[in-house]
């Protein structure tokens, strides 16, 4: 059924998919996952995103 190309990241601290930021990347000998969350759950835990992602956002302001 899914034909997008990008799949949906999962994040850490909710049920919701769509997350928006990597909070963690694990190390190689842990198998190298990137963990995802929301913005806001990464806020309201104190997290500071690694990165963030933007190809998502539907609207934003020019670079
Ligand atoms: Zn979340």
């Amino acid at each position: 059924m899914a034909t997008r190309t990008r799949r949906p990241r999962h994040c850490t601290y909710c049920p919701e998919p769509g997350a928006d930021v990597c909070v963690r990347s694990q190390r190689d000998e842990e198998g190298g996952a990137h963990i995802y969350a929301h913005r806001a759950c990464a806020e309201a835990r104190g997290k500071i995103p690694l990165y963030v992602f933007t190809e998502e956002q539907p609207t934003g302001v020019a670079p």
